[in-house]
C-alpha cells in the first residue's frame, strides 16, 4: 500500500534552522507511520528551499535514516512545478538528457515527459564524456526549436556543460558545445521568441524519476550493437581522438616497460622499480609537493636504482667492484644510511630524527621511497648533504 503526496513544510530564520526542524518533523512522522504499519521511502523524497534565492542544486541536504536528500531547484507536486523563487515560470516542458557507456558504444538519450517524446543516439565509445553530454544537450535544443510557443527547461546532470554555458571559454575545442552556444545565442537575440530555454543541473542517480527514465533509455542504446551506424553520422571532435590516442600510447608504453622488467633474465631493466614503486599515474610522485630540486633528483635516482653508489656503478661496468670503502661488498643506499661502519658516528642525528617521527629500526630506504614519506626523505637528504654523500 502506498500513501503518496505528503508535504512537510518548515520555516526558520535561516536554512540550517529550517532543515534541523524538518529532519525532526520527518523523524516524528516516520515514527507515527511505523505505528500504522507504513514506511517512508526516502528515495522518492525531494527537497526544495523557498528563500527567494538561487540555491544551487545539491548545496543543501537532509538526512533520513541512511539516505541523503539534496535540494532541487524545482519540485513537482500535484502536477504543479514549484520553483525555489515561487515564480512558476518553470512550469514548462522539461527535457532530461543522459549518457552512458557500455563497451559497444556510448549511448545518449533525451526525454521530454510532457510531450512524451524521446530520442536515443549512440556514438563511438571513444567519445569523451563532455562530448556525449554536449551532444545530447545540443539535440534537446533542436526539439525546443520545433515548439516556439512553449517554454522548456533542459535538465542535465552534466555540471561541465552547465558551467561552460554560464562561462564560455574563448576557444572551444568541442564542436557540439560551439553549436549549443550558437543556438542559445539565436534564442536570446530573437525578440519574436518569447520563451528562452532554461538550463538546469540535476544531480545524477538521486532517484529523480524522469532522470532515471532517461538513464535507462541511454543504457539500452549503449548496449544495443545495432545502433552503431549512428557513429557514421555523429563525428567525434579531434580533441576526443587525441585523448583516446594518448591513453592508448600510455597503456602501450607501460606494457612495453613492464615486459622489459618481467623478462626474468639478468638483462631485465626496471624490475625493482615496477615491483616496489610503480603506480599507474600520469603525474610524477613529486607533483604538487614543494621540494628542492636536489631531493627530487636523488629520490628519482634511488627509485630507478641508478645512482652513484658502488653497486649501481658496478652493474653498468663503470667501476671494477661494488665494494664500499669499509670492506662490505654492497655499496648501496641501505648500506650507507644504516650499516656502513665508516658513518657510524655521523648517522646519530639521522636515526634520532627518524625515531622522533615514530620510526623504529630496522629501517629500509624502500619504505620511505615508495610512499613517498616526504618529511623522512628530507631528514635523509640533510644527512646526505651534510656528509657530502653524492647520489
Ligand atoms: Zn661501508
Amino acid at each position: 500500500m502506498y500513501a503518496d503526496d505528503i508535504v512537510i513544510c518548515t520555516t526558520g530564520s535561516d536554512i540550517p534552522n529550517a532543515i534541523s526542524l524538518l529532519e525532526r518533523t520527518i523523524g516524528n512522522t516516520a515514527t507515527y507511520l511505523t505505528s500504522l504499519g507504513l514506511d517512508i521511502c526516502a528515495q522518492k523524497m525531494e527537497l526544495i528551499i523557498f528563500n527567494g534565492k538561487n540555491n544551487p542544486p545539491g548545496s543543501e541536504s537532509i538526512r533520513i535514516g541512511d539516505s541523503t536528500i539534496y535540494n532541487s531547484p524545482t519540485v513537482k507536486f500535484l502536477g504543479v512545478l514549484f520553483d525555489q523563487k515561487l515564480k512558476f515560470d518553470h512550469h514548462v516542458n522539461e527535457v532530461y538528457g543522459s549518457k552512458l557507456e557500455d563497451g559497444v558504444s556510448t549511448g545518449m538519450a533525451w526525454f521530454c515527459p510532457e510531450l512524451e517524446r524521446t530520442e536515443s543516439i549512440s556514438v563511438n565509445v571513444q567519445a569523451s564524456i563532455f562530448t556525449a553530454e554536449c551532444l545530447v544537450v545540443n539535440r534537446t535544443l533542436d526539439l525546443v526549436k520545433e515548439y516556439p510557443n512553449r517554454s522548456f527547461s533542459i535538465c542535465t546532470d552534466s555540471l561541465a556543460c552547465i558551467n561552460t554555458l554560464q562561462n564560455p571559454v574563448r576557444k572551444l575545442s568541442n564542436k557540439y558545445m560551439e553549436e549549443i552556444l550558437e543556438k542559445v545565442k539565436i534564442y536570446n537575440e530573437a525578440n519574436h521568441l518569447p520563451h528562452k530555454p532554461k538550463f538546469m543541473w540535476v544531480p545524477a542517480h538521486t532517484g529523480l524519476t524522469d532522470n532515471e527514465e532517461v538513464d535507462k533509455i541511454a543504457k539500452d542504446v549503449a548496449k544495443d550493437a545495432t545502433t552503431i551506424p549512428h557513429h557514421l553520422y555523429w563525428k567525434l571532435p579531434a580533441a576526443d581522438i587525441r585523448i583516446s590516442m594518448a591513453e592508448q600510447m600510455w597503456d602501450d608504453a607501460i606494457a612495453a616497460w613492464r615486459r622489459k622488467a618481467d623478462t626474468g633474465h639478468c638483462n631485465s631493466t626496471g624490475t625493482k622499480y615496477f615491483s616496489t614503486y610503480f603506480q599507474n599515474k600520469k603525474k610524477p610522485w613529486f607533483d604538487g609537493i614543494k621540494l628542492p630540486r636536489n631531493i627530487i633528483t636523488w629520490v628519482c635516482r634511488a627509485r630507478a636504482n641508478h645512482h652513484n653508489l658502488g653497486e649501481s656503478l658496478h652493474k653498468i661496468n663503470l667501476t671494477n667492484s661494488p665494494m664500499c670503502q669499509c670492506g662490505t661488498n654492497k655499496h648501496n643506499f641501505n648500506h650507507i644510511l644504516w650499516q656502513c661502519t665508516l658513518l657510524e658516528q655521523h648517522r646519530k642525528q639521522l636515526t634520532n630524527d627518524l625515531r622522533r617521527k615514530g620510526w623504529q629500526s630496522p629501517w629500509n630506504i624502500e619504505t620511505f621511497l615508495s610512499k613517498p614519506c616526504i618529511n623522512e626523505l628530507k631528514i635523509i637528504s640533510r644527512f646526505l648533504q651534510k656528509y657530502n654523500i653524492s647520489i
